[in-house]
C-alpha cells in the first residue's frame, strides 16, 4: 500500500515533500502529509491543497527551512504566529501549509476550541472524520509510512463518512455540514451511527450556539461544491437549514428552483460570476426583503453581497412580471450582474423567454451612450434631472437601433430636446 500511494504523488510534489521531510529530520522531528491531500490520494482525486503536520513548532521550523532552502530556491515563508503555523509559498504561488500538532478542548459546545501544542495522536483525535485522519510520513527514514489510527483507509474503501467520537458534533456543529459535503462530493454514505449523532445534535439544537458567521462559512463551501443541490437537499433532510433560517422554504418548489439554477449554470458554461451567490439566491428565493435581510445579518454577510441578495435580487424578481408579458426593461438590466440575469433565467419557465432575456442583457450591456454631461453643456442644456432623462432616451433609441453614432445622438438631442427650450 505504501508504495502504491507514493506512486500517485506527482513527481514535483514528491520532490518538495522529500525536501521538507529532510529539513524536518534535521530539525529533530518527524513530518507528515495530512488531511484532504492524503484522503484524495487514496481516492485518486487531484488535490494540491497540501497540509504538513509536525510535532514541533511549525513557525520555528518554517523559519529554519527558510534560511536553509528558501533563498536558494526562491521559496517564501509566511509564519502565522497566532496559530503557530506557516505557509511555504513557491514562485508559481503554489502553497504548502505547515502546522504543529495540536490538542483542542471545547469549554462550551459549538464555541471555538482552546488550542495548544500537542502530540501527533492528539492532533488526529481533534479531526472531523476518519477519512481525514490518515497521515503519510515524509521524513527520509520513514518516507511513505502510513499512520491510520482510525482505519480511515478502510472507510475510504467502504465509501463511508464516520465521525471519530460521539460528541464530535456537539463540540463543533460545523462538522455536520462538512460531513454532508464530503458524503455528497465523493458519493459516500454517512455511517448509520454518525447519522444518528447528527440527528441527536440537531435535536439538541447545537446550531443555536454556533455563530451565523461560522455556519455560513461552511454553507458557502457547500454552495461552492461542483454539485451543491444534493448536499443542500441533505441539509433540509436533517432539518438544519430550517432551524437556522426558518424563512428558507424547503418545499418541492424550492428544490425544483435549485435544479433550474443548476441547468442555467450548465447552459451558461462561463465562470465569470459567483456561482455560490447564485445558488444562495436560489436558497432564499422565497424570502421577502425583511427575511432576506435577517438571514444576511445572521450570517454576517458583507454589505455589497447584502445589496445583491436583498435589494438587487428583489428588483430582478419584480422585473420578471414584465418579462413574462414580453416587456423588457433594458436600462434596468444593463446594470445587473451576471448572477442576477442567470437567477432571472432560472425563474422563467419558457425557454424562449430565457433566451430573450439573455439576448436582451447582452444587448443592454453593449449599448453605451456616447454623449456625456460636458457634451450636453456644450450643446446648451442646463444641468439638472434633464441630463439623465436625455441619456435614458438616447439609450432607448440605441436599443431600438434608431440611432448609433455620436452624430446620431447629437441630432436626436437637437430634435427632441433642444427645440423644447432647454
Ligand atoms: P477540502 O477538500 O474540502 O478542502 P479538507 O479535508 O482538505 O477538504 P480543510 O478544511 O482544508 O479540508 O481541512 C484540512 C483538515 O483539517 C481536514 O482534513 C480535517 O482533518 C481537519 N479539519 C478541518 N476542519 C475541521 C473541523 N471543523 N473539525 C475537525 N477537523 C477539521
Amino acid at each position: 500500500m505504501k508504495n502504491n500511494i507514493i506512486k500517485k504523488i506527482p513527481q514535483n510534489i514528491l520532490n518538495l515533500l522529500k525536501e521538507i521531510g529532510k529539513a524536518a529530520e534535521d530539525f529533530g522531528c518527524q513530518a507528515y502529509a495530512a488531511g484532504g491531500f492524503v484522503r484524495d490520494l487514496f481516492l485518486d482525486t487531484e488535490n494540491l491543497d497540501i497540509d504538513i503536520l509536525i510535532e514541533k513548532n511549525a513557525a520555528q521550523f518554517a523559519k529554519k527551512l527558510a534560511k536553509k532552502l528558501a533563498k536558494k530556491k526562491g521559496w517564501k515563508v509566511k509564519t502565522h504566529k497566532k496559530f503557530g503555523t506557516a505557509s511555504l509559498i513557491f514562485s508559481d504561488n503554489f502553497k504548502i501549509d505547515i502546522t504543529s500538532a495540536r490538542s483542542e478542548s471545547y469549554k462550551t459546545p459549538a464555541a471555538l476550541p482552546e488550542v495548544k501544542a500537542g502530540l501527533l495522536s492528539e492532533d488526529i483525535m481533534r479531526r472531523d472524520f476518519t477519512i481525514n485522519t490518515i497521515l503519510i510520513n515524509i521524513t527520509p527514514k520513514n518516507f511513505g509510512e502510513i499512520t491510520d489510527i482510525f482505519s480511515g483507509v478502510k472507510d475510504i474503501k467502504n465509501r463511508t463518512v464516520k465521525a471519530l467520537h460521539d460528541i464530535s458534533f456537539i463540540d463543533d456543529p460545523t462538522r455536520i455540514l462538512r460531513g454532508i459535503k464530503f458524503a455528497t462530493r465523493f458519493n459516500f454514505t454517512i455511517d448509520p451511527h454518525t447519522q444518528d449523532l447528527i440527528k441527536e445534535a440537531v435535536n439538541k439544537n447545537v446550531f443555536a450556539s454556533l455563530s451565523g458567521k461560522r455556519f455560513f462559512t461552511e454553507l458557502k463551501y457547500i454552495l461552492k461544491e461542483k454539485e451543491p443541490v444534493l448536499p443542500l437537499t441533505k441539509l433540509f433532510k436533517y432539518n438544519i437549514i430550517q432551524t437556522i433560517a426558518s424563512d428558507i422554504a424547503s418545499d418541492k418548489n424550492a428544490f425544483f428552483f435549485l435544479k433550474q439554477i443548476k441547468e442555467v449554470i450548465l447552459w451558461y458554461k462561463k465562470d465569470d460570476y459567483l456561482k455560490w451567490a447564485l445558488y444562495f439566491m436560489g436558497l432564499i428565493n422565497n424570502c421577502d426583503k425583511k427575511a432576506s435581510q435577517d438571514i444576511c445579518r445572521h450570517f454576517e454577510i458583507p454589505h455589497n453581497e447584502r445589496i445583491l441578495f436583498c435589494d438587487m435580487r428583489l428588483e430582478a424578481k419584480s422585473l420578471l412580471k414584465n418579462i413574462e408579458k414580453n416587456k423588457m426593461e433594458y436600462k434596468k438590466i444593463s446594470v445587473f450582474k451576471t448572477e442576477l440575469i442567470l437567477y432571472m433565467m432560472a425563474s422563467l419557465k419558457s425557454p424562449l423567454k430565457k433566451e430573450k432575456l439573455f439576448k436582451a442583457y447582452k444587448k443592454a450591456k453593449n449599448t453605451k451612450v456616447i454623449i456625456n454631461g460636458n457634451h450636453l453643456i456644450k450643446l446648451g442644456v442646463k444641468p439638472g434631472p434633464i441630463f439623465s432623462e436625455i441619456t435614458n432616451k438616447l439609450f432607448e433609441a440605441k436599443i431600438k437601433e434608431e440611432i448609433s453614432t455620436k452624430e446620431d445622438e447629437i441630432d436626436y438631442i437637437k430634435k427632441y430636446f433642444l427645440h423644447n427650450g432647454h
